[in-house]
């Protein structure tokens, strides 16, 4: 990849967040990246344009055939896709969507970018910090390190929680008291008791950060998605 990469950063249904999250993060990426993005009024997602990485920020409405019309061009003319944030990568808060909810009732069936169209690199976060992003597309620029492989593992996981976290590495003995879960949860659903994490459950909008956050879970991913060859187990 050549020294600057183009970099379209598009959101396809979220509460702005995560865009503010990478708009952040351009200070970092001066030098490197050449940034599109409607807040900066130069994004083209017409097909003819091609990017090296697009950002997707977003869960995918699958009521709505434009919305998925629209990522699927983005796919095609991307030759690296970025899921970014939780709603975008393992579904979020908008797994909780049964419609009858505003602010749009019509609309109930919601799905992760990761599960609609072919995704290289997933990064959960409600919203992920910009450092995140920013760190990211610095390894995709160098071609390799830590993240590409953390971050590939969970495109592939598609959905991640604090009852993943608990049953995973806590309730196996895996967990070593850390605390990073509970201190990167949004919400403020983990809670040390006894040296050990635990989840309230009512808080938890299965936003996957406590997992890839925390230090046994994200080893977790990279085995069994990446140096297993994607079995589970
Ligand atoms: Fe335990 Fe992982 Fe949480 Fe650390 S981040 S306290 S190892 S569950």
């Amino acid at each position: 990849m050549g020294s600057k990469v183009r970099v379209l950063v598009h959101d396809i249904g979220g509460c702005e967040g995560c865009p503010v999250s990478v708009i952040r993060a351009l200070p970092e990426l001066v030098g490197i990246a050449d940034v599109h993005s409607r807040y900066l009024g130069n994004e083209d997602v017409s097909g003819g344009v091609t990017y090296d990485i697009s950002v997707v920020t977003g869960a995918v409405c699958i009521n709505e055939p434009d919305v998925v019309g629209r990522l699927k061009v983005i796919r095609e003319v991307s030759k690296v896709l970025i899921a970014y944030g939780s709603c975008a990568s393992v579904g979020g808060i908008t797994r909780f969507c049964r419609g009858g909810q505003e602010p749009r009732p019509e609309h109930r069936t919601y799905q992760p970018v990761t599960a609609v169209v072919r995704v290289d690199y997933a990064v959960p976060g409600c919203p992920p910090a910009p450092t995140f992003i920013a760190s990211l597309i610095k390894s995709i620029v160098k071609g390799g390190g830590y993240f590409l492989k953390l971050f590939s593992a969970v495109v592939k996981a598609r959905k991640l929680s604090g009852f993943d976290l608990l049953d995973d590495v806590v309730l196996p003995g895996l967990c070593v008291g850390c605390g990073a879960c509970i201190l990167s949860c949004p919400t403020g659903a983990l809670q040390m008791i006894d040296g050990k994490p635990d989840l309230v459950v009512e808080k938890c909008i299965r936003c996957g950060t406590c997992y890839v956050r925390c230090p046994r879970a994200s080893q977790l991913l990279i085995r069994r998605y990446i140096q297993l060859g994607g079995v589970k187990g």
